[in-house]
C-alpha cells in the first residue's frame, strides 16, 4: 500500500483491498463493560483467510477481555457498522450526510476512506472476481456533492483514536 503515498492527492487507485484483509489488523470497538474504545486484535494463524483468525478483544480502561474463535461461532456478518467476530458496536462510526453511518474498522480503513473520497480522479482497478472494499462503497459516500461532508466526518473519528 505504500507506492500509494507519494502518488498525489488528486489520483485514487484502487488497492483491491477486501474488508477482510482490513481486518487483520485490529479493529476498533466499544467496550461491552465500560462503554470506551475497546481493541479486538487478530491471532493470525497458517490459514490465510482472515475472517477464520481467531481474535482478542480487549479494553484497557476497564480490563474487560473476551476471545473469539471460529469454531462454533455464529455466522459473522461483515460490511456494516458493527464488528463481524464479537458483534459490538464499530467504536468508528458517525452520522453524515442525512442519516447516513459513515463506519471504519480502523485506521487503515479510515485513510483508504479519505484517500478515495478526497481523490478527484478515482481509477478503478481491473476487477479479478471478488468485488473489492472500494468497489462496494455506497453511492452517498462517491457522490462528490458529499465529498466535503465525508471528509470533516472522516476527520472526526480520525481525532477519535489520535
Ligand atoms: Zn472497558
Amino acid at each position: 500500500m505504500d507506492e500509494r503515498q507519494g502518488a498525489g492527492q488528486d489520483r485514487f487507485r484502487d488497492p483491491l483491498v477486501s474488508l477482510y484483509e482490513m481486518a487483520a489488523e485490529d479493529i476498533y470497538v466499544v467496550c461491552p463493560r465500560c462503554g470506551h474504545r475497546a481493541i479486538n486484535a487478530a491471532r493470525p494463524t497458517a490459514d490465510k483467510r482472515v475472517p477464520s483468525w481467531p481474535r482478542r478483544l480487549s479494553c484497557t480502561r476497564c480490563a474487560y477481555s473476551a476471545s473469539w474463535s471460529p469454531r462454533g461461532s455464529r455466522e459473522s456478518c461483515w460490511g456494516g457498522p458493527v464488528d463481524p467476530f464479537f458483534g459490538l458496536p464499530l467504536w468508528l462510526t458517525v452520522q453524515c450526510c442525512g442519516g447516513k453511518t459513515l463506519w471504519a474498522l480502523n485506521r487503515t480503513h479510515l485513510d483508504l476512506l479519505q484517500e478515495y473520497v478526497g481523490a478527484r480522479l478515482r481509477e478503478r482497478g481491473p476487477q479479478p472476481g471478488g468485488m473489492t472494499l472500494v468497489a462496494r462503497l455506497p453511492n452517498w459516500l462517491k457522490a462528490a456533492g458529499n465529498r466535503d461532508e465525508v471528509l470533516r466526518a472522516i476527520s472526526r473519528l480520525r481525532a477519535s483514536v489520535d
